[in-house]
Parts: C-alpha cells; sequence; structure tokens
C-alpha cells in the first residue's frame, strides 16, 4: 500500500470530502479531482483496508440477481442497462489498469459458475438463452460431460463460462487506485474516523461540517464508500446494509501440474449455491478458496472457524487437496441491501454507492466514478441511481443485524431443499 504521509496538513475546506478509502472512494476521489475538484479521501484505518484488499479479485459480469428475477422488479428496458452497466464496469476497471499502469495480475480469463443439483444446471440453458436475446451476451453451457477440461472436480452437474470475465490481485489493485488518486491530487488521510456530519453553510453557500478523529473539514459535497463498514455516522444509510462476513483460505504454493488439473484454464469459480463457495488459483499457483463460512463478520474466533469449514469444503470440492498445508486465512465484510442490488445515488443530501453484495470489484470501481461525475454536473448513464432502495420489513433493524444465525440457517435449508 502506498503510505498516505501520515504528517500533511490537511486541506480544512475542500469542494468534496469521500469517507472510505476502497475502490468506491479512491475511485471516485480520482474522477473528482481530474475533473478539478480539492478532495479529501478519509479513511478511519489504512488504504484498501476494507473489502477492497481482503477480497477474491473477480471481476465478473452480471449482478447478483438471476436476469429474470431482475426483469420482474425493473422491467425490460432498465434490465438491459442494468446489464449493460455491469459489462461498462469491467471494461471500467481494465481502462483504469491500464491507463494508470497498475500491476495487479489483470487477465481476462472468463469465469466458470459450477451447478451444485440437476435442477441448477438446467436453469443455465435457461438463462444463457435470455442473455444472448435481451443483452447480446454470449455464454456457454458446459455439459457434466465436458466440464472435465474446465475444472478438476467431479461433484458438479455441469457449468456455465463467460469469457468477459477477469480476475486480479485487489490488494495490489486498489493500492494503484491510491497512487492514482494521490498523483492526480486528493489528499488521503489515513487513521482518521468521521465522527459526525451535520449540515453547515458558510457565507450562504450550503455544505457540511464533517468531524473527525484528527480534527475537522468543511466540504461542499460529502460522498460515502463505507460498504460493509458503514456505521454511526451514516444512520439512514447503516439501517439499509447487513454487514455478512465472508471468509478466504489459500493453501501453499502447488505443484504445477496439480494446479492445472485443478483449473486448466485458470478460471474465475463459483458455485451454484446460495452458501456459495468461490475459487481460483492465484499467479503463484496457490489455490485461494473462499466462502460465506460464518454470516457474521470477520473476528478472530469467525476467521479461526472458517479456515476449518473452508478447508473441509475444499476436500469435498477437490479431494486431491487433502495433504495441501493452508498457508493463510483471512476474512472481509460484504454489504447486502434487503433487495440483493446494488444502490448509488442521494440519501439525506449526501452521495453514496453501495450494496454490491459480493460482486464489488467491478461495479465498486463504476459507481464511484459514476457517482462523481453527477456530483461534478454531469448526468451520466447509470441505471441504478433512483431504483427504490428498501429497508427492513416493519422498519426491524437498527443497523445490529440480530438476524444473521437465522438468515444462515434459512439459506442453509435453501440450499437442501432447491
Ligand atoms: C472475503 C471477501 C471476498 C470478496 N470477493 C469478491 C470477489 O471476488 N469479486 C467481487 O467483485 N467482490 C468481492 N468482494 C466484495 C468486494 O470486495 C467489495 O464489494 C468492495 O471491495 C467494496 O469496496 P468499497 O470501497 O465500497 O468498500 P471497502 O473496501 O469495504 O472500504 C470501506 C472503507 O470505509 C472505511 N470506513 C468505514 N467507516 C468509516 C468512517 N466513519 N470514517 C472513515 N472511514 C470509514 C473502512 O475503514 C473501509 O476501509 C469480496 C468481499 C470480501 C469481504
Amino acid at each position: 500500500m502506498p503510505a498516505a504521509n501520515p504528517t500533511i496538513a490537511l486541506p480544512e475546506t475542500v469542494d468534496v470530502a469521500v469517507i472510505g478509502a476502497g475502490f468506491t472512494g479512491l475511485s471516485a476521489a480520482r474522477t473528482l479531482v481530474r475533473r478539478g475538484a480539492k478532495v479529501v479521501v478519509l479513511e478511519a484505518e489504512t488504504i484498501g483496508w476494507g473489502a477492497s484488499s481482503r477480497n477474491g479479485g473477480m471481476v465478473l459480469t452480471g449482478l447478483k440477481l438471476g436476469v429474470n428475477k431482475l426483469i420482474s422488479m425493473y422491467g425490460r428496458d432498465r434490465t438491459q442497462r442494468m446489464y449493460a452497466a455491469s459489462l461498462a464496469s469491467m471494461d471500467c476497471v481494465e481502462q483504469i489498469v491500464r491507463e494508470e499502469a497498475i500491476d495487479c495480475d489483470f487477465s481476462r480469463c472468463g469465469h466458470l459458475e459450477v451447478a451444485c443439483k440437476q435442477a441448477h444446471f438446467d436453469d443455465y440453458a435457461r438463462q444463457a438463452e435470455v442473455i444472448a436475446r435481451e443483452f447480446h451476451h454470449p455464454l456457454r453451457v458446459v455439459q457434466k460431460s465436458e466440464l472435465g477440461s474446465e475444472i478438476g472436480s467431479t461433484i458438479y452437474y455441469g457449468g456455465m463460462v463467460d469469457e468477459v470475465s477477469a480476475g486480479l490481485n485487489p490488494a495490489a489493485y486498489v493500492a494503484g487506485l491510491a497512487r492514482a488518486a494521490m498523483k492526480a491530487g486528493a489528499a488521503i488521510s489515513e487513521g482518521t474516523r468521521v465522527q459526525s456530519i451535520t449540515r453547515d453553510s458558510r457565507q450562504g453557500e450550503s455544505g457540511w461540517k464533517v468531524t473527525t478523529s484528527r480534527g475537522t473539514h468543511w466540504a461542499r459535497q460529502v460522498f460515502v464508500g463505507t460498504s460493509g463498514y458503514t456505521g454511526q455516522v451514516t444512520p439512514t444509510l447503516r439501517k439499509k446494509i447487513i454487514p455478512i462476513g465472508s471468509f478466504i483460505i489459500t493453501t501453499e504454493v502447488l505443484p504445477e501440474p496439480l494446479a492445472r488439473e485443478l483449473s486448466p484454464r485458470n478460471r474465475m469459480i463459483y458455485d451454484s449455491k446460495n452458501y456459495l463457495y468461490y475459487y481460483r488459483l492465484t499467479p503463484d499457483r496457490r489455490m485461494l478458496f473462499g466462502g460465506r463460512a460464518a454470516f457474521f463478520p470477520e473476528t478472530d474466533r469467525t476467521v479461526l472457524q472458517s479456515a476449518e469449514i473452508l478447508r473441509r469444503g475444499m476436500i469435498d470440492v477437490y479431494p486431491q487437496l487433502r495433504d495441501a498445508k493452508v498457508d493463510y486465512v483471512w476474512g472481509g465484510t460484504l454489504d447486502f441491501t434487503f433487495d440483493i442490488m446494488p444502490h448509488a445515488g442521494q440519501l439525506d443530501g449526501i452521495y453514496y454507492a453501495v450494496g454490491y453484495a459480493g460482486h464489488g470489484v467491478a461495479m465498486a470501481t463504476y459507481q464511484g466514478q459514476k457517482i462523481a461525475e453527477l456530483m461534478s454536473g454531469d448526468k451520466p448513464e447509470n441505471p441504478f441511481v433512483g431504483i427504490p432502495f428498501p429497508g427492513a420489513p416493519l422498519g426491524l433493524y437498527n443497523g445490529r443485524p440480530w438476524f444473521l444465525p437465522l438468515a444462515g440457517a434459512w439459506y442453509k435449508v435453501l440450499d437442501w431443499v432447491r
């Protein structure tokens, strides 16, 4: 990670205060400063400390919900625009990586979704047909008999390949984004927790007083990119986000023939369950294997528990890894919304982009850029702005997710019966 100089004097007055130095906040900051705004990024911990440095590095097409569900929620036209945006979000990452020469192993290796049940596989053909017809985007259905060319596991009922998806090293990417934002002129302040944001006019100009653990700023506009770590500072937003833990193990470096057997085409792979596993090889030939092993966000306890749950899951998929040593385990927090959709725009006058539900590498970068364009006075195409943003049913949620054990159990039941 680049070091944001802890001793620099931070600007007291800025055009935009960005909260959170992950993909969302840094992408927004980079876009805003390139358009001439004076920007400070306020990060409670260190650059990339949140999900942005801890994820699986899968740069994926599509959204979390299936296309038929999206069409039923938003109609054909908006769904087409959402799908186009999700494809554009991957191009956006690729373009930034190129323009800023970020050394992060970006590669368009494609992704493979694998079916855990025959019914899931039967649905792949239907999905591929709708996606080809509605969005002109080709997906390839892979029969069980041919699956060996894609994955060295025999437990699945078939798969579906999207050649457009990519992989990258997320920590290297978020570090590069931070360098790019700083090079363009953004000030980044680490170890600076925002404690309150209140409306405050100065000489007749409306704006915000942003109080932090390191002092106070006056900002014309505020942008929040705090994802699964959203706290009390933005209470309305917090009540709309469910923080859910996701965990990853990586094995020791594997012999080349074994790595090739496990993933002959080096795809980004995930399965069709609600309690899903996602996995890939790293460029240094470790198996990186992730999942929602515990629903609660990361603590020493959930990380340790997850290591063993994930190791067992990995061996179910790949018995070949029975004796492979697990070198690393870590966890991070995802931001689910109640409709499992990304949301962006303005709440209580504050700009935000959240709700990536584990699909944030591309979408967070994209939303950061698009909302920054909106803040600078443009009207960018962004089909996620203006869609209904539901809170908890009956308002039974204050930002502390008491229902996570129930939700976890419910999804396990769904995976069992469907
Ligand atoms: C284990 C794991 C695996 C994942 N795998 C994938 C994947 O393979 N592909 C994919 O597309 N997505 C994946 N994701 C999701 C993806 O990482 C996130 O959607 C994305 O990183 C969100 O970026 P962000 O910038 O919005 O938030 P984050 O990177 O989480 O950053 C939010 C930041 O806000 C800061 N903050 C919070 N409150 C305050 C405050 N009051 N003051 C100052 N700073 C504050 C936090 O310290 C944090 O650094 C994964 C996530 C996890 C946890």
